[in-house]
């Protein structure tokens, strides 16, 4: 791999025009993902062309676009961004950022398909805390709801960072009908192994094979089902995400809400998303976005790069629209959350 260590000039810190700091870029690294999940991808979905897709040393670049520009966290999400190829180099890079002091965190959000083989090697690189996605511990619904039967190498995944000294927050997407009547065993099973939870609502991003309102579980209903088991007690922890957390008495894991539908999070935003292409969208509910690939590719990189980031943070909206509205979801946006990433 080239030497991409050069730094592109320093700028002013991102600040939109509601004056909110952009501190944190989620960058996916792939459209690409291995599991084909009923609310995230169609069956048969098609893939960008390579060449529309950032390089490594094209995603390092812009990173450090970033974080001249005050990015502190990046997080790596797709697509499953484990299984693009040779991803290691750049979490290595973006781990040596953080060694540096330029960098806070250096994260990820998987399906967790790849930890049993990758989880020492992202510890290695500077990875500390991943996210992984499981909806199911049982793995007939896991095949039903991801297509796919890797339930154990998931688990085996999970293990497998946990031993290599990762801190593992498992993501949960709640869907009526599918996974409901189980989300109280998954809080269960997470407060055995330590781990946080976060459970997710369902959210109108692309076309999918089913009515997304046949699976929409508002999490309003769900914490008075919880309180019956746990006490729970609102904490004040914030990331700057959407998640809204809860202590649970007697245990160390924190239990995590994203209520984009019954509770609009977007106050305190404080990220930009890149897509793999090198769109950057400015809210993961709306389609409004600035193309930064032009700039990369272009003679003059950084001057490119700083007009697009400016622009792009002056367009930054208040907040997303999605709803539900006489029993549908309104303020759907036409692309996957594979190509945003979640
Ligand atoms: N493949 C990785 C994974 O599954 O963790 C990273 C990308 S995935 C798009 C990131 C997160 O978005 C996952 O937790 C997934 O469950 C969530 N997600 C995908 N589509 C969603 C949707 N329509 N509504 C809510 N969450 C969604
Ligand atoms: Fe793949 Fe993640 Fe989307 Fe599931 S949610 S299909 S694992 S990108």
């Amino acid at each position: 791999m080239p030497d991409t260590s050069t730094h592109i000039g320093t700028n002013m810190p991102l600040k939109d025009p509601f004056g909110r700091r952009i501190t944190y870029l989620r960058l996916s690294v792939t459209d690409r993902c291995d599991l084909r999940c009923t609310y995230c991808m169609a069956e048969h979905m098609t893939f960008l062309p390579k060449p529309d897709v950032l390089s490594l040393e094209e995603l390092l670049t812009l990173s450090r676009a970033f974080m001249d520009r005050g990015v502190r966290r990046i997080r790596l999400t797709g697509g499953e961004p484990l299984v693009r190829r040779n991803i290691l180099w750049l979490i290595r890079e973006l781990g040596a950022e953080v060694a540096r002091g330029n960098l806070d965190e250096i994260t990820l959000t998987t399906n967790g398909t790849q930890l049993p083989a990758m989880a020492a090697d992202l510890y290695a690189a500077g990875v500390r805390r991943i996210n992984v996605s499981l909806d199911t511990l049982d793995p007939a619904l896991f095949e039903r709801i991801t297509r796919r039967d890797r339930l154990t190498q998931v688990l085996d995944g999970i293990q497998a960072a946990k031993d290599a000294g990762l801190e593992v927050k498992v993501n949960t997407v709640a869907l009526k009908g599918l996974n409901d009547t189980e989300l109280p065993d998954i809080l269960a099973w997470c407060i055995e192994r330590g781990l946080d939870l976060t459970f997710i609502e369902t959210m109108p991003l692309g076309e999918v094979e089913e009515a997304r309102e046949d699976h929409y579980l508002p999490l309003t209903d769900l914490v008075p089902a919880l309180a019956k088991r746990w006490t729970l007690t609102p904490s004040g922890h914030r990331t700057g995400g959407p998640a809204r957390y809860y202590n649970i008495e007697g245990s160390s894991s924190r239990l995590g809400l994203i209520t984009p539908l019954t509770g609009n999070f977007c106050d305190g935003c404080n990220r930009m998303r890149v897509t793999c292409t090198g769109r950057i969208y400015m809210c993961l509910g709306q389609d409004n976005h600035v193309d930064l690939r032009a700039a990369l590719r272009s003679g003059n990189a950084d001057a490119g790069l700083a007009a697009a980031m400016d622009r792009a943070v002056g367009q930054k909206p208040k907040g997303h629209d999605f709803a539900i509205e006489g029993g549908r979801m309104v303020g759907t946006v036409g692309r996957h959350m594979s190509q945003t990433g979640g």
